[in-house]
C-alpha cells in the first residue's frame, strides 16, 4: 500500500519532478552507462528479418550500428534505439555481426552482437525470354532508378501491425528461387510472384508514401513504397499505376492493376520487400512477429 509521500504529485510540483529526470539524465551520462544491444530473433534463415534494439539511459548523443559493414536506419523509441535488419541469399551462411557504436557525452561504447545465419534451400526455375531483355544496360538502368527513389528514406515507421497481401492467389513462384534465363544463370529471385488474372487490384501492403510510379525496362509499370525506417515495398509489372510519386497511401489502397508488362511471362504481381537495401522474404512480413511499432 503505498503512502501519500510515496504518490507522484500532481500539479505544481510535476515541474520539480521534471527537472529532477533532467538532472538523473546528466548524472546517468556521466557516470558509466552501458547501452544495450539486443537482435531477435538470434537465428534466421538466409531472407529473413532480424530486429536490432539499442537500449540507453541516460542521453545517448548518437548510436550507429551496422550488419556487415551497412549502417542501419535507427529511429528512437521510449527505451533507445530500435531498427529492422534483412538477410538474403546473398548474405553467407555463418555468424553474422552486428556492431554498435554508442557515443555518450565523450565516452564511446562498443558492443557486438552475432546472428545466425542457417543457409536456405532454393529450387531452381528455367524461364524461356526475348534475348534483348537481359542486355545489362537494362538491368544497369532500373538499379540506378530504384537507389535514386530510396535513398532517402522515411526515419520512422508510418505502419503499425503486420503487412497485408497486395493481391490474393496462389504462389507462383516462391522468394529465393534460382532463375536461369535462357539456359543463363540470372541470381535469386529477389521477390514473391502471385499469379492473379490480369487488372485485378493491387493494394499496398502498409501505409507509406509512394516514392516511385513508372514504367521500367524489366519490372515494368512498378510502384515502391516508402513505409519508413528503411522498409520500402515494390509491385511489379503491374499494367496500369493508380497513384503517384510523393502520394501517401493508406493500407490495402490500390496503387495499381495486375499486368505483364516488363520481364514477365505472364499476368502476375511481382512483390519485394527491401529492409535497410536488402531484399528478404516478403511473406514473414504478413505474420507480424517483428512489424508492430513499439
Ligand atoms: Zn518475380
Amino acid at each position: 500500500m503505498a503512502t501519500a509521500g510515496n504518490r507522484i504529485p500532481t500539479r505544481g510540483p510535476l515541474w520539480m519532478l521534471a527537472a529532477t529526470g533532467a538532472l538523473l539524465g546528466v548524472a546517468s551520462a556521466a557516470s558509466p552507462v552501458s547501452p544495450e544491444l539486443r537482435v531477435t530473433p538470434a537465428d534466421v534463415a538466409q531472407g529473413g528479418v532480424f530486429l536490432v534494439e539499442v537500449a540507453v539511459s541516460g542521453q545517448a548523443g548518437s548510436v550507429r550500428v551496422t550488419v556487415a559493414g551497412r549502417p542501419l536506419l535507427l529511429y528512437r523509441t521510449p527505451a533507445g534505439f530500435r531498427a529492422f535488419a534483412g538477410t538474403s541469399p546473398a548474405t553467407p551462411p555463418g555468424a553474422l555481426a552486428v556492431r554498435m557504436q554508442a557515443d555518450f557525452g565523450g565516452r564511446t561504447v562498443h558492443a557486438i552482437r552475432t546472428v545466425r545465419v542457417r543457409p536456405a534451400r532454393f529450387a531452381v526455375r528455367y524461364l524461356r525470354v526475348p534475348p534483348e531483355m537481359l542486355d545489362p544496360r537494362l538491368a544497369a538502368y532500373e538499379r540506378q532508378r530504384v537507389l535514386a527513389a530510396t535513398s532517402n528514406p522515411l526515419p520512422r515507421p508510418l505502419w503499425d501491425g503486420p503487412f497485408r497481401v497486395p493481391v490474393a492467389g496462389p504462389v507462383a513462384s516462391p522468394y529465393g528461387v534460382r532463375s536461369l534465363y535462357n539456359g543463363q544463370p540470372r541470381g535469386h529471385h529477389l521477390g514473391v510472384d502471385i499469379r492473379a488474372a490480369a487488372g485485378t487490384p493491387v493494394r499496398a501492403a502498409h501505409a507509406g508514401v509512394v516514392v516511385l510510379a513508372e514504367r521500367l525496362p524489366l519490372g515494368g509499370n512498378t510502384i515502391i513504397v516508402d513505409h519508413g525506417a528503411g522498409v520500402f515495398t515494390s509491385y511489379l509489372h503491374l499494367a496500369t499505376l493508380a497513384v503517384q510519386p510523393g502520394e501517401r497511401v493508406r493500407a490495402s489502397q490500390v496503387v495499381g492493376f495486375v499486368g505483364s508488362t516488363g520481364l514477365s511471362t505472364a499476368p502476375h504481381l511481382h512483390w519485394a520487400v527491401r529492409v535497410n537495401g536488402v531484399p528478404v522474404d516478403p511473406l514473414q512480413w504478413l505474420r507480424g512477429e517483428l512489424v508492430s511499432r513499439p
